[in-house]
């Protein structure tokens, strides 16, 4: 069961229960530090957890790729057997290579464990201004397959293919999770979102395995007061900029996800803010949304909160509910009462200051 919201909109409860804990001992957490910024807001992060005194151990791995026994890059060894252990990530963003003969490493995790659904809340905090205010959309989007299943070859000189992959299976649990997901966080409706009059058969195959499960729902969902709907990606696209009040949750195929949680972001403020978890099957990988910002990387000014709030989602998701819940109100605290800020967010706290200032607050 995904549980219940926080403040934030961070996820309790949840599968955490297995893998990487030492009876009655601190829980063992993969870390993956990631590139660019990803270090600095890691140690930030890592402070702030221990000084809030979560009962948990960072194991770091490094993600730098590895070339495979099929001349493909991919995560190293080190990363499986560590994830496959503790069942829990927290990870920094990786840089993406560009060119050909590289796969996304983010895409190699989450096709590795499986991490079928990813979910971003997107809350408006409190005295970060915003033109809309209270904003609060979940977005959960399809999280292996779609465009970014990472099939593309060249058909002749000049013609390139990209596959858009859409399965039945994959579709359902990401339906079905998607429904859950709105009982246990008790939200107001749920919106299908795809391009099913032009994609007639990828869209048409994903809307539907939506719809069997809006239906498997129903009748939990009425008695909840939730509602469901469906929109195309283009209505969404005007109506979210017009008026984001007008959605609570959206599940997406892997792409308009990813398209419409960045209009999210940036509704709420911006990415500095935003959390996701990737949630599945073999375990779960929280990060924040953002990439690594190598304009900024290495100079102090980098924004750690959304990585804090996916480590909130995390604490959620093993069960340590208070622990998240008094990070996040430090987070409040820090941003809006002492309007301690970073640069993204129209301060002039270098990282190291917001940390040390939010530690004060806990
Ligand atoms: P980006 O998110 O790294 O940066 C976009 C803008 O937002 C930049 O101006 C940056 O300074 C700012 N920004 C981002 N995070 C911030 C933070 N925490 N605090 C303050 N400002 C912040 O996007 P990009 O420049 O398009 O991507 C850079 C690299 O990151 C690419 O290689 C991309 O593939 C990779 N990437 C990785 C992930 C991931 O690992 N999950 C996600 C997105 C992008």
């Amino acid at each position: 069961s995904p549980g219940t919201s926080g403040p934030t909109g961070g996820q309790k409860g949840g599968a955490g229960g297995k893998g990487g804990k030492a009876a009655g001992g601190p829980r063992v957490i993969t870390l993956m530090p990631g590139d660019g910024i990803g270090p600095e807001i890691s140690m930030a992060v890592i402070k702030i957890l221990e000084a809030a005194k979560a009962p948990l151990i960072f194991e770091p791995v490094d993600v730098t790729p590895v070339i495979n026994s099929k001349g493909m890059n991919s995560v190293p060894e080190q990363v499986i057997e560590s994830m496959n252990r503790t069942k829990v990530g927290l990870k920094g963003p990786l840089m993406t290579p560009v060119g050909t003969g590289f796969r996304s490493l983010n895409l190699t995790l989450r096709q590795l464990f499986n991490l079928y659904a990813n979910i971003r809340p997107c809350r408006s905090l409190p005295g970060v201004e915003t033109v809309y205010g209270d904003v609060d959309i979940v977005t959960i989007r399809e999280n292996t397959e779609g465009e970014y299943s990472g099939i593309e070859h060249t058909l002749v000189n000049g013609v390139v293919q990209s596959i858009k992959l859409i399965t039945r299976n994959a579709s359902l649990r990401v339906a079905e999770y998607t429904f859950q997901y709105a009982l246990a966080m008790k939200r107001k409706k749920v919106t299908a979102v795809a391009e099913s009059n032009v994609m007639r058969m990828s869209d048409g195959l994903f809307l539907r395995c939506v719809r069997e499960m809006a239906a498997k729902y129903k009748s939990k969902m009425d008695q909840a007061g939730i509602k469901y709907e469906e929109s195309t990606m283009t209505t969404v696209c005007l109506n979210i900029v017009q008026d984001p009040k007008r959605y609570d949750m959206l599940v997406l195929p892997n792409l308009y996800g990813d398209i419409i949680s960045d209009t999210c972001a940036g509704l709420i403020g911006g990415l500095g803010l935003t959390p996701s978890g990737n949630v599945g099957t073999n375990g779960a990988i929280f990060e924040s949304v953002h990439g690594t910002a190598p304009d900024i990387a290495g100079k102090d000014l980098a924004n750690p909160t959304a990585l804090l709030l996916s480590s909130v989602m995390m604490l959620h998701y093993i069960g340590l509910h208070e622990h998240a819940d008094k990070i996040e109100k430090a987070v409040l605290k820090t941003i809006r009462d002492d309007n301690i800020r970073t640069m993204d967010l129209g301060g002039k706290a270098k990282c190291s200051e917001y940390t040390d200032a939010l530690i004060k607050n806990l």
